[in-house]
């Protein structure tokens, strides 16, 4: 086979471009899926032509490391990996960075983009997932950050520097991961959640709590069964209201409050959507040529927005779109809260499962497992050092 010759766009360079569909496949969003979609389409077949389109600059990173580069001593350049040209060079693709696609026509097989149109073969929609909007009210709302990307933590570390206060809302992963790494970097952290313990929706309440002591230890606050209001600013900082009438102070507030897929451009296409974009286990969409992975995708069903879903997701899928139909098959795929203070394993049981939790609490963490009426392991929770136990529960899971 020979090698399809290499070209990217770098950043701001172009303007709009026509290309017709040829055997191409396009890739579109690059994060963690489609980047491991195209270099596990490159480990299979050097020649296909990729062309990769992102609204972003294309530059490799890992997401999961947002939350934790305080700890790890990491600045937001260094998380950065790869830039777009050399990702485009590696795994000879065309890279089309700082282009938003706007449309699809999946009957002409053609792509609307901000920069012009793009043709395509075959279509992976790798759109990742977005902040749910937090509503609220007040002349500090629109102060108020996210961080789902690479650029989002430029920004939200640039706030942080030199303050002190910060209120995040909502205690699920992404906001017991931040608070955490904020409380031992020395920052006053306030967390609101709705739920009555953090992660209420992975964790039984033992688990949860145990999580929340620990965070306590090293100085969270716990506002539980709060939702925030307004965010009102002050001459320094801001005041959350929330809704029990309380007040936080706080000089940066985090927004943490979950993702939801992006499904917009695939509904607007025709394309079937439910909680995320309906794929089967070949993760091809409801129309021909058109397939999703990562946060995105509604997998039979079922939405998965991490990082080991998507990998075993890419791995298909490149075998698929290079001649080998192989349908997602999951392995037990615990997932890792980074709460280096009181760490977190859960393998929430299959949607539908009929069973409960049996609870064990020991001095240095929380063994929960989920059984069904035959005392059937059906999924775990595990805190502290009981964490040491998911390799073993994943092999009788497997079982
Ligand atoms: C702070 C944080 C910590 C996390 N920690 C963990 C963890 O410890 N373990 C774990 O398993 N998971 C973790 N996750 C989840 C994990 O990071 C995600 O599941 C994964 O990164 C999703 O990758 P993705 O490629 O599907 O989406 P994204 O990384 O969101 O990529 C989406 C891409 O699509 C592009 N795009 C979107 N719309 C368009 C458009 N219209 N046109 C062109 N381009 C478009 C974007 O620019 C982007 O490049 C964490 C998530 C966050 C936010």
């Amino acid at each position: 086979m020979s090698a399809s010759p290499v070209s990217s766009v770098p950043a701001q360079e172009g303007g709009a471009h026509t290309t017709s569909p040829g055997g191409s496949i396009v890739i579109v969003g690059s994060g963690l899926a489609g980047y491991t979609l195209l270099k596990e389409i490159r480990k299979r077949d050097a020649a296909v032509p990729v062309t990769l389109v992102t609204a972003d600059d294309g530059t490799f990173y890992s997401k999961p490391n947002l939350s934790n580069a305080l700890a790890a001593g990491k600045a937001p350049a260094a998380l950065a990996g790869a830039a777009a040209e050399k990702m485009a060079a590696e795994q000879r693709a065309t890279l089309l960075t700082h282009t938003r696609v706007t449309g699809i026509d999946t009957a002409r097989q053609r792509l609307d983009t901000d920069r012009g149109e793009l043709g395509y073969a075959r279509l992976v929609l790798a759109l990742g997932a977005d902040p749910f909007p937090h509503g609220l009210d007040g002349d500090g709302a629109e102060a108020v950050l996210t961080v789902n990307d690479l650029a989002d933590y430029a920004v939200f570390r640039d706030a942080i520097a030199g303050k002190q206060r910060i209120a995040v809302l909502g205690g699920g992963l992404i906001g017991c991961e931040f608070a955490n790494d904020l409380a031992q970097a020395g920052y006053a952290v306030d967390v609101v959640h709705l739920g009555d313990w953090p992660l209420e929706r992975l964790l039984p309440a033992e688990a949860g709590q145990r999580l929340a002591d620990s965070l306590a230890s090293i100085g969270v606050r716990w506002h539980f069964g709060r939702t925030g209001r307004s965010v009102a600013r002050r001459a320094a900082g801001f005041d959350v209201a929330l809704d029990n009438g309380e007040t936080l102070a706080a000089d940066v507030v985090l927004s943490a409050i979950g993702l939801r897929p992006s499904t917009a451009l695939a509904a607007g296409a025709g394309i079937a959507t439910g909680r995320g974009i309906q794929v089967d286990s070949l993760l091809q969409a409801s129309v021909p040529h058109v397939y999703a992975l990562g946060d995105c995708a509604e997998v039979d069903g079922v939405n998965l927005p991490y990082v080991q879903p998507l990998m075993v997701q890419a791995r298909a899928l490149a075998a698929t779109l290079t001649g080998t139909p192989t349908r997602v098959v999951y392995p037990a795929m615990p997932v890792m809260v980074k709460t280096p203070v009181h760490p977190v394993a859960v393998l929430p049981p299959k949607p539908g499962s009929i069973g409960g939790w049996q609870v064990t609490c020991g001095e240095e963490g929380v063994c929960a497992l989920h059984v069904d009426a035959d005392g059937s392991l059906q999924g775990f929770a595990l805190t502290g050092a009981e964490t040491a136990q998911r390799t073993r529960l994943v092999g009788e899971l497997a079982a």
